[in-house]
Order: structure tokens, then sequence, then C-alpha cells
């Protein structure tokens, strides 16, 4: 085992220039063109089988997908950046899910590891004490940004392929690592999961840099408290008319977006677990003297479990239609993005706990933390729960410049070849059970 510690440590150049290279390069959900093509790329050098586009995402599972037009230009830009031509092509429609798999000789068991490679939609911060900025690998894209760590997640994965697929002959059974879109905003791995890549998986794991784990040399390994979660985007339709001559003739789209959003706030709250709602943008009308045909509001409802979001939902539709009656004007109600919540699996958690203490690698080994919030990886480990095989999410330890999403986000890159180890080690000790 040591051997693998020493070799992910030698890595850690190599982990570095590649997550400064993804941090440059920032793309958001569903537009991940050039650093999907990037995995597919390396994936299949390193001998993996690499199915992507269509073979794992399935269309009408895909949430939040941006306009035509934006992936459009998000494929001219990769390709402008030096993504192969060959994986944009089979990623088009923003279906930009990589799969790698690689069966081993000898038997064992099938085990899935999932990362994620969306950006968020942030301003990178040019201030002199932010290293992206004074070292030179600040994004480039305006407007996008690597403030969560996905780049670093991206970075990790490749680092475990390369690690397992160098250890070829040591390991058991099969390996499919598996890299997610659109993480941010929920939308990805409903699709993803739909297309069926995890319905054979025994062993999963998936983690994230920093969160609960903020401290350099810490790892987590179970994470509790996964909110279910659902994110609408409600259009309502009026009529417009002149407000001083004809208001009577018009019908207040504005007005009943107003109303639901107060009605929204004042859903019951759940005897079965805590709930959250959210109308976190309001926009409506066109001008002043003109009684507003339109309006949009954009909201989210979570749950403590999936059946208290359930509720949320069935309420907040129930609230939205209700208002738009109120004011006689139509509600389009979009779904946008989804989690449900999801559970532990102690015993797999209690195996990764026991490895690293065992490894002596962690200063700060924490049982379990939990997470508050919501994180589209639950799907992957409902649906291999659901097959009969266990789940486990970690948290990689680093020192955080500024919080997640905030211009300002950035985390210590020696948690890189760390997380390459443990995941390595992890790999092959599930593999082989
Ligand atoms: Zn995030
Ligand atoms: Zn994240």
């Amino acid at each position: 085992m040591e051997k693998i510690w020493q070799e992910a440590a030698a890595m850690q150049e190599e982990l570095v220039s590649r997550r400064r290279d993804l941090h440059k390069h920032p793309e958001s959900a569903w537009t991940e063109f050039r650093t999907a093509s990037m995995v597919a790329s390396t994936l299949e050098e390193l001998g993996y089988e690499v199915l992507c586009g269509s073979e794992v995402v399935q269309a009408e599972a895909m949430m939040g997908v941006p306009d035509e037009e934006v992936l459009a230009k998000a494929m001219q830009r990769a390709l402008a950046e030096g993504a192969d031509p060959r994986w944009v092509e089979k990623m088009r429609g923003g279906k930009t899910g990589v799969v790698g798999i690689m069966k081993f000789a000898r038997p064992g068991k099938v085990v899935g590891m999932r990362f994620d490679m969306d950006s968020n939609e942030v301003d990178e911060t040019n201030e002199a004490t932010h290293r992206p900025a004074s070292e030179g690998f600040r994004s480039v894209h305006a407007g996008l940004m690597h403030a969560c760590g996905h780049d670093g997640h991206v970075t990790v994965g490749l680092g475990v392929a390369g690690m397992l697929a160098r250890h070829k002959d040591e390991m058991c059974g099969v390996l499919k690592i598996i890299f997610q879109p659109g993480e941010e905003g929920v939308r990805g791995a409903r699709a993803m999961v739909a297309s069926g890549i995890v319905d054979d998986v025994d062993y999963f794991l998936s983690g994230h840099i920093g969160f609960n784990a903020n401290r350099d040399n810490m790892l987590a390994c179970m994470t509790d408290g996964f909110l279910a979660t659902t994110k609408l985007d409600a259009h309502f339709k009026g009529k417009s008319s002149h407000a001083g001559a004809a208001p009577e003739e018009g019908r207040n789209a504005l007005l009943a977006a107003a109303a639901a959003s107060i009605a929204l706030h004042s859903i019951s709250r759940h005897g079965k677990g805590v709930s959250r709602i959210n109308v976190g943008v309001l926009d409506a009308g066109t001008g002043r003297n003109v009684l507003p045909d339109r309006a949009v509001i954009k909201l989210e409802t979570r749950g403590g479990n999936t059946e208290v979001n359930e509720f949320m939902v069935s309420e907040a539709k129930r609230m939205l239609k209700a208002s738009a009656d109120l004011y006689n004007v139509e509600v389009a109600i979009d779904e946008v993005g989804g989690a449900p919540s999801c559970s532990l699996d102690e015993e797999m958690g209690r195996e990764v706990y026991d490895l690293a203490t065992a490894s002596g690698k962690f200063a700060e080994v924490v049982p379990k933390v939990n997470l508050g919030a919501s994180e589209d990886c639950s799907y992957f480990m409902e649906r291999v729960q659901q097959q009969g095989g266990k789940a486990v999410y970690m948290m990689f330890g680093s020192v955080l410049k500024a919080g997640h999403h905030n211009s300002a986000f950035d985390f210590n890159e020696d948690c890189l070849p760390k997380s390459v180890a443990f995941l390595t080690v992890l790999a092959r000790h599930f593999a082989a059970k």
C-alpha cells in the first residue's frame, strides 16, 4: 500500500498542472465539452473503454439544459481551445457525461466512482491575494469560475484512473469511473443514472473537496444530511394593456407572481422532517405604464427526506396554479433541477474509516459529517442501493480561501495526491471483496 501513496505523491506536479488548466477553462452545466473531451481522450490513452454522449446520458432525463445557441457557442469555444472534435460531436446537445470502464482479469466486484465536472456562474476575483489570479490560472471565460472545486474532482478522477490502469494486474472485478456534467443546480445525475450506467455497481464511491472537511489533511468518511431538492421555474402569462386608459382589459402576470411568492413561503412545515422553500428570482413586466403580461419566478424546495420534499413540490405547484387563477393568467411550470435524499451505508463507511486510520496518512479522520445541502450524487447512491449495492460519500479536507461559490474560492492542492492515493486504495479494497 505504501507504494500507492508514494506514487500518488510523485504525481503532485502533474495533478496541479491539470487542475490549473481546468481552472483556467471553466465550463458550466451541460457545456463541459472541453473538459469532457479531455477526460475521454485521457481515459482512452489509459486503455479504458470509453462511453459518452447518448451512451451514458439519457436525453429525456436531462434537466435545466441551456438553449441551442448557448450549447453551440460552448462547442465552438471548446474546439478553439483544443477539444478533440471526435468527442465533441458525440456530446452534441449537451450530453457531456463520460464513463471509463476497465474489466480486470481476476474476478471481483464492480466498483463505481463518480466525479463532477461543471463550473459555477461566478465572476472570478482579480485580487492579487487570489492565487489563480497571481499565478496566471484565473478563468479566461468571463462569468464562469470553478468556485466549488470540481476542477479538483476531475483531476483526482483522472489521477485514480491512471493509477488503477498502471496497476491493472493487481486489480479484480470491474472499474467504472464516471464523470458527470451539471452538478450545480442538481441537473446532471438523473440523466446519467437513467442510462443504467450504475445498475450493476456493487460499491460506489464519491465525495467533495472542502465543505465540512475544511482543514488540511483531514478526511470525512461518511456524509449525512443530503437534502432532497427540486428546482422550479414558473412562467406566468397574462395580457398587456394601457395602464391609464384600459387597465381592465389587461390580465396582470406580475401580481400573480407576487401573490405566488408570498403564498409559497407560507407552505406548512412537515412533521416528518425539515423543509425549505426559497423564491430566489421574480422578474416581471415590460414598462411603467403597461399592465404587465409576463412574469417568471425561480424557486427551490428542499426536504430532509424525499417524502417531505415531494410534499413541498406538490404544495408549491398548487399555490402557483391558484395564484395564476386568482389573477386570471396562465402559468407553465418547468422542473429544471432536482435530487432525492439518500441514506448512508454505515458498514461500508466503517471500512473506509478503518482503512483511512490504518494508512496513517491523515492528521484527522472523522467518521461522519453533515452536508445540510443538496448534491445530486444522491441519484447514483439511491440507484446503487436499490439494486443491492453500497455507497459512501466522503469529504477530502482542505483549508478554503473563501466559501464554496465565492469569487475568491480556492483550495489547497496538496489534497489532490492524497485523494488520488486513498481512492485507489479504496477501489482495490472493495473490488477484491
Ligand atoms: Zn457547488
Ligand atoms: Zn460542488
